[in-house]
């Protein structure tokens, strides 16, 4: 399970600006893939070895503007869920007896805090530091958000402080051969059904797994020979007659079931097509890195119309994740759950497919010989060699000369050639670039 950083602080002191800033893309490509949208409370920041949770608080009140939402209760029990306390002050504006209110709130939780006084730029950050001493929160640090100053140090302060990340049971690695799959999809679009289908199916053995938490629930299984750990799905959570009232945080729990799974199926409702949240939900797939493999559900209840429909709405909006399988689905009746299963072994494989640095270094040597890059300034990128850089999502890294000038078109068509080549499905590739021999 990630640990969680919590935000909190007063309106308009630079909440969102800081999470933005540290849940940002960690490559352009993935941000400025058009379709992509991201959810504005929840994020990832993957800025350090060790990736952790960041909640906006400010967007979690149902007065987002208002005064009143600052210790809804929403805020507070993020705040009881994090891992850290950070507290937002506004450099500008100085200290503020909402400030006040903040820092008490936030002690009431009991949780490790820091200070951020944002919005340092063109002052006198010592100044600031000391006006802000009154609040008693230390470590305190100058940032400046928006200009992406003075964040280094904070992270290096919440790698010292954030907890180690357990391999919790969902990440069990004494069974390298257990696949660890991941149901996700917006409420009612059929996950329980298709859990509860799978639980039953005859030639399926299931247990629940112990020791999960209220977080992960995982339920295993074993299918056709193969063992799956199926994490953290509202109908694994249902099936167990966990009851929970609301299902609070869910974008939460689904990022972290994203996060400690190897391969997502992602459920949408036909019948509705892509909704904004499936987007986002998507966008929280492709940066992780995580095979993914599409489900089209409840196609049963479609007319030949409405299946088209269907079908131009997903080409549309998930390019962004056109190496993805997407399949028609329909969990109630039972149809296409055999083509599930060989979808997402396909995407399996090729998320963890290794590669051994001869056969990259020929791949890169082919694509290169069929195109060349562009000629920037007089001179051309070479391409030296290749080796492998990690699995799940597959990273090659590239060594050449110039190869920071090498264009997103050229970027793309080398990855192109590598999906092909290596005939990968499902997952994205990441490649790295280095300069030098
Ligand atoms: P929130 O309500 O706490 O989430 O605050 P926002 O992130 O929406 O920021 C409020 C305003 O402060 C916006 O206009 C930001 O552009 C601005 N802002 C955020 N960070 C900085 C900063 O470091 N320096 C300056 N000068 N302005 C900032
Ligand atoms: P969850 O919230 O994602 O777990 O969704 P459920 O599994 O509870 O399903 C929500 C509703 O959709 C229930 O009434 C199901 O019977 C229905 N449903 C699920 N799968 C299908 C399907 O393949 N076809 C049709 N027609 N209905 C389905």
């Amino acid at each position: 399970m990630l640990p969680m950083v919590a935000l909190v602080g007063r309106p308009n002191v630079g909440k969102s600006t800081l999470f933005n800033a540290l849940t940002r893309s960690r490559d352009a490509l993935v941000a400025n893939q058009p379709g992509v949208t991201r959810d504005r409370q929840f994020g990832i920041c993957r800025l350090l070895d060790n990736p952790f949770l960041v909640v906006d608080t400010g967007g979690l009140s149902d007065d987002p503007e208002g005064l009143a939402g600052l210790t809804s209760q929403q805020s507070m029990q993020a705040m009881q869920e994090a891992a850290v306390i950070a507290i937002v002050v506004d450099a500008r504006d100085g200290v503020l007896s909402y400030d006040h209110q903040v820092v008490a709130d936030a002690r009431r939780c009991n949780r490790p805090m820091l200070l951020l006084v944002n919005k340092t730029d063109g002052l006198d950050a010592d100044q600031a530091m000391a006006d802000f001493s009154v609040l008693g929160v230390q470590p305190a640090f100058a940032v400046a958000a928006s200009h992406q100053r003075g964040l280094g140090p904070v992270l290096e302060e919440l790698a010292a402080r954030l907890p180690e990340p357990e391999p919790g049971e969902a990440l069990d690695q004494t069974e390298p051969d257990r696949m660890r799959l991941a149901i996700v999809g917006r409420p009612n679009v059929g996950k329980s059904t298709l859990v509860n289908r799978l639980l039953g199916e005859e030639r399926v053995i299931a247990s629940d797994v112990p020791g999960t938490t209220r977080d992960a629930i995982a339920v295993d299984l074993e299918r056709d020979g193969h063992k799956y750990r199926l994490i953290d799905t509202a109908g694994i959570r249902r099936r167990a007659r966990v009851e929970e009232a609301v299902e609070k945080f869910s974008v939460l729990k689904t990022l972290q079931a994203i996060e400690s799974a190897q391969v997502v199926v992602m459920l949408l409702d036909a019948r509705e097509g892509v909704t904004d949240q499936d987007s986002t939900v998507l966008g929280q797939v492709l940066e992780s890195g995580r095979g993914l493999v599409v489900c089209l559900n409840k196609w049963d209840g479609l007319d030949e119309y409405q299946r088209e429909q269907c079908r131009n709405d997903v080409s549309r909006k998930l390019a962004f994740v056109e190496y993805a399988q997407v399949l028609t689905l329909s969990a109630k009746h039972g149809s296409g759950i055999r083509e599930l299963f060989r979808a997402v072994h396909k995407t399996f494989e090729s998320a963890t497919r290794q590669f051994s640095t001869s056969e990259l270094t020929r791949a890169i040597e082919a694509a290169y010989e069929a195109l060349q890059p562009p000629v920037v300034r007089g001179h051309v990128a070479k391409l030296r060699y290749a080796h492998p850089g990690g699995t799940n999502p597959p990273t090659v890294v590239i060594h050449g000369t110039r190869v920071a000038s090498l264009p997103q078109s050229y970027k793309r068509y080398l990855e192109n050639f590598l999906r092909r080549r290596f005939k990968l499905v499902g997952t994205p590739l990441r490649l790295e670039f280095r300069a030098g021999a």
